[in-house]
C-alpha cells in the first residue's frame, strides 16, 4: 500500500486549516496510532504517515512549497503539467503499487526543494535512490521457540528496543514550539556536489546529514536526535513449518529513522529441542516402543505425530530399527502448503528379568524352532 500523500487528508483537516487546527489534528492522531498504544496491524504505518504529514504542515515555508506542489497535480496520480523544469515521470515497482520520480532539474525560483522532494517521496521506493533522510536501522533478533510452535505455528513475545520518534517534537529533534531550518550548506536539498563539472561527485550533505534541514535549538528531551529508545514486548507470529535458522520479517518494527521512516525487524528462529522428535525438513522422527509379543505377532499402535495420535498397523516380525511411515503426518509449511511425513522408528524391548514360568515357555519355543 502506498503513503497517504495528501498530507492534509492524512491528518484530517482542510487545507484552510490553522496552525492551531494542524496541531490539535496532529496530537489526536498521533496518540491514536502511537506503537505504544496501537498494535493493531497498519498503526505503525499510519503513525509515521502522520508524523510526515505534520512535520510538513506544521512549518509555514514547507507548507507552502506543499501547497504549491499539489495544486500542480503531483498528488492526484496524474501526471500534471510538466513545465516549471520538474520532469514527472511515472513507474512502475515489482510488488508496490505505482510511485512517482520526480527528477528535480533546474529548481528556478522554487528553490530548495529537494530535501522536501525527498523527505515526501522516498517513503514508497525500495532503497531510495539519492541521498535523503534515512530509513531507521533494521533490528536483527533471535528467539527461541518450542519445537511444536514452529511446528503448528503460533506466536513468540519478545521484547523489542528500538528507536522510536520523540512525542515531544513530532520527531523534529527541534525545541518546541521551533522548527527546524533548511540547510543553509546545501539549501535544503540534502546532498552537496564536491568537484567541478562532470567530474563532480554528489553525496549526502555533511552538515544535515542528507535531512536538508538543521535543528538550531534541540528537543530537550530527545536531545536534537528526533527518536527516543523504547523498550516494549511485542508478539511476532511463527508460521507453522519455519525450521530452525528461519528468519521472519516484521515490516515496519526496525528503529524510526530522524525521517520518521521505520526500518524492519528481522528475527531469527531458534527451535527448542523436544525429546519426542527429531526433525529434517518438514519430515519427523518419533520412536515406537515394541514389546516382544507385538514385534513378533503384529500389532495394533497409537503413534504420537505433532498432528496428534494415529493408529498404525505393526506388521509380524518387525525388527528393531525399522521405521513406520505414517504418510501426512510431519510438519505443514504453511507457506507453501507442503507437508511431511512421520516416521515411527521402532525399538523392540527386550524382557530384562524373567520368572521361572515365562524362562520355561520360551525354553519350549527354543524347542520348537529347532534352536536347541
Ligand atoms: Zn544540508
Ligand atoms: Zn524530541
Amino acid at each position: 500500500m502506498a503513503a497517504n500523500r495528501d498530507f492534509y487528508a492524512v491528518l484530517g483537516v482542510t487545507e484552510n486549516a490553522t496552525e492551531e487546527d494542524i496541531k490539535k489534528a496532529y496530537r489526536t492522531l498521533a496518540m491514536k496510532y502511537h506503537p505504544d498504544r496501537n498494535a493493531e496491524a497498519g498503526a505503525a504505518e499510519k503513525f509515521k504517515e502522520v508524523n510526515e504529514a505534520y512535520q510538513t504542515l506544521s512549518d509555514p515555508k514547507k507548507r507552502q512549497e506543499y501547497d504549491m506542489l499539489r495544486k500542480y497535480g503531483a498528488f492526484a496520480g496524474a501526471g500534471g503539467p510538466g513545465g516549471g523544469g520538474f520532469d514527472f515521470s511515472q513507474y512502475g515497482r515489482p510488488g508496490g503499487g505505482q510511485t512517482f520520480r520526480f527528477d528535480v532539474g533546474d529548481l528556478g525560483d522554487l528553490g530548495g526543494l529537494g530535501g522536501l522532494f525527498d523527505q515526501m517521496f522516498r517513503g514508497g521506493e525500495a532503497g531510495g535512490r539519492r541521498p535523503g533522510p534515512a530509513a531507521g536501522r533494521d533490528i536483527e533478533m533471535t528467539v527461541e521457540v518450542p519445537f511444536s510452535t514452529a511446528a503448528k505455528g503460533g506466536t513468540a513475545k519478545i521484547n523489542l528496543g528500538r528507536d522510536e520518534p520523540c512525542m515531544t517534537c513530532a520527531g523534529t529533534g527541534a525545541a518546541p514550539g521551533t522548527q527546524p531550518k533548511t540547510c543553509p550548506q546545501c539549501g535544503g536539498r540534502g546532498t552537496v556536489t564536491v568537484g567541478m563539472g562532470q567530474f563532480g561527485v554528489t553525496r549526502a550533505c555533511p552538515s544535515c546529514a542528507g535531512k536538508g534541514t538543521v535543528v538550531e535549538k534541540p528537543c530537550p528531551d530527545c536531545k536534537g536526535a528526533g527518536t527516543r529508545r523504547a523498550r516494549r514486548p511485542l508478539r511476532v507470529r511463527i508460521p507453522a513449518g519455519i525450521n530452525d535458522g528461519g528468519v521472519i520479517r516484521v515490516k515496519g518494527e526496525g528503529n524510526v529513522g530522524a525521517g520518521g521512516l521505520p526500518g524492519d525487524l528481522y528475527v531469527t528462529v531458534r527451535l527448542k529441542p523436544d525429546a519426542r522428535y527429531r526433525r529434517d525438513g518438514l519430515d519427523t522422527y518419533g520412536k515406537l516402543e515394541l514389546n516382544l509379543a507385538e514385534a513378533l505377532l503384529g500389532a495394533k499402535k497409537a503413534v504420537e505425530t505433532v498432528q496428534g495420535k494415529f493408529a498404525v498397523k505393526v506388521p509380524p516380525g518387525i525388527e528393531t530399527g525399522k521405521k513406520i511411515r505414517v504418510k501426512g503426518k510431519g510438519i505443514r509449511d504453511e507457506r507453501t502448503g507442503r507437508v511431511g511425513d512421520h516416521y515411527a522408528e521402532v525399538k523392540v524391548k527386550m524382557p530384562k528379568k524373567m520368572s521361572r514360568e515365562q524362562r520355561k515357555l520360551f525354553e519350549r519355543y527354543a524347542e520348537v524352532m529347532g534352536w536347541t
